[in-house]
């Protein structure tokens, strides 16, 4: 059976590059004479039945915005057979026969389902600031959150070393330390603790008065917030007060300032690049698959595997780390 009608929604956390995406889905479809329409708000609105009809005009002055426009939402309904059955006989009736999902891992494992229950072709696109996602070296999102925070602490940075402080910093990575380990690199900082490893705080202490027997004056220290020390940014701030109790220790937390703002230019051009992807790949008639980049070639993963892949961090950008803090 051909495609002539292709929905598309965003999905789980929202990251810079979403709009992007469903844009370059939308004008890949109008492209290809194929109808395209919005869903609201995830898989929550497929259950609602809260869809709009999209053309290559709906999506103009939207590859420049965050977030995204046909707003995210994290679905309980959608766990239930009844939900996604709801789901279901909504898409059915609005004619749509194929979907694409831009989101994390949680939004695929809802894709695959959908699949398997009702044979509805489903693409993925991996839309999340984490890059915890295998089968593609970026997520959208990923480089916008990694500049943003790198621009944030180089702020931090300047008065760190005007006032010789120390400076906790708690980036995103429940799970996955790309964002600490990566920002962590760019900024400079002496220390960083990612989801996975198992630096204890007594090992992060002793690091830190090795720098200061070094000469060092002033310390940035990154925190992945799934680190394994056992203690958040505060309570490893009071762990080295008071061992040190001459220090001059602040903590930041950038928060969800990392998950916001206008993508850069490297997740518009893989957002375009990815929605061209998933809409070409459902017209040839393929189905569960996410779309991926790696070396710089647009590639699939059947989307089984990019759920239970795993990890991908470079450990050799951890031992960088350590060089570049001697
Ligand atoms: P992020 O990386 O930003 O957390 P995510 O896609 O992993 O994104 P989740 O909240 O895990 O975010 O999943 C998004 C939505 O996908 C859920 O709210 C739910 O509707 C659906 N979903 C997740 N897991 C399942 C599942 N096992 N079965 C059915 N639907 C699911």
């Amino acid at each position: 059976m051909s495609v002539k009608k292709i929905a598309v929604l965003t999905s789980g956390g929202d990251a810079p590059g979403m709009n992007a995406a469903i844009r370059a889905v939308v004008r890949t479809c109008a492209y290809h004479n194929v109808e395209v329409l919005g869903v609201y708000r995830g898989y929550q609105g497929m259950i609602e039945g809260d869809f709009v009809e999209l053309n290559a005009r709906s999506v103009r002055d939207t590859i420049n915005k965050g977030g995204t426009f046909l707003k995210s939402a994290r679905s309980k309904e959608f766990r239930t057979p009844e939900g996604r059955k709801k789901a279901y006989e909504n898409l059915k009736k609005s004619g749509a026969d194929a979907l694409i999902v831009i989101g994390g891992d949680g939004s695929f494992t809802g894709a695959l389902l959908f699949n398997e229950e009702f044979n509805f072709p489903v693409m993925g696109i991996p839309g999340t600031i984490d890059n915890d996602i295998y089968g593609t070296s970026h997520t959208l999102g990923y480089d916008t959150a990694l500049n943003t925070a790198v621009e944030a602490i180089d702020k931090i940075r300047d008065t760190a070393s005007s006032h010789d402080r120390m400076f906790f910093i708690e980036v995103m990575g429940r799970d996955a330390g790309f964002i600490a380990l990566n920002t962590g690199i760019g900024v400079g900082a002496e220390r960083i603790l990612i989801p996975e490893e198992n630096t204890t705080a007594e090992e992060l202490l002793a690091d830190i008065e090795k720098g200061y027997a070094k000469g060092k004056t002033s310390n940035i220290i990154i925190v992945a917030e799934g680190d394994k020390s056992g203690k958040n940014v505060f309570q490893l701030k009071e762990y080295v007060e008071s061992k040190h109790p001459g220090f001059d220790i602040r903590v930041a937390i950038l928060g969800h300032m990392q998950r916001g703002g206008a993508p850069s230019c490297y997740d518009r051009v893989l957002a375009s690049r990815m929605g061209v992807k998933a809409v070409e790949t459902l017209l040839e008639g393929k189905s569960n698959y996410m779309v991926g980049v790696n070396n710089d070639v647009i590639d699939l993963t059947p989307l089984e595997k990019a759920i239970k892949g795993g990890s991908k961090l470079d450990m050799e950008l951890v031992r960088v780390a350590e060089i570049m803090s001697v």
